[in-house]
């Protein structure tokens, strides 16, 4: 787990959230129907506790056939190297406080 440095909350525990979540995030727009995906690399041991997770929005769940919640990725590296750019790093602070504001809304199944 990374680090990451928000100029408002300083040092914390990096998430990830997809490319629009993050300029929602960050000019306080609204992104909704956002969804949490993490996947595991359960078929390698040494991979096993890792888990991809990241929020998505119906976008980019949609356009880029992302598997549902809980899949187990065959090959993480493989499937990082395609969706990396899916993954922006995000300060959890940030996040949370533009979701209380009522801006990332999250897909009720
Ligand atoms: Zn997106
Ligand atoms: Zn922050």
């Amino acid at each position: 787990m990374g680090l990451v440095i928000c100029p408002t909350h300083g040092e914390k525990i990096i998430m990830f959230v997809c490319p629009h979540v993050s300029i929602a995030v960050v000019f306080h727009t609204p992104c909704h129907n956002i969804e949490w995906c993490a996947y595991s690399a359960a078929n390698d041991p040494e991979l096993s506790d890792i888990s991809l997770g990241c929020w998505f929005c119906r976008c980019c769940i949609t356009e880029h056939n992302l598997p549902p919640h809980g899949s187990v990725i065959p090959d993480p590296e493989e499937f990082l190297g395609m969706q990396s750019r899916l993954y922006q790093p995000m300060c959890p602070d940030c996040f949370k406080e533009w979701q209380d504001c009522g801006l990332g809304d999250i897909t009720s199944a």
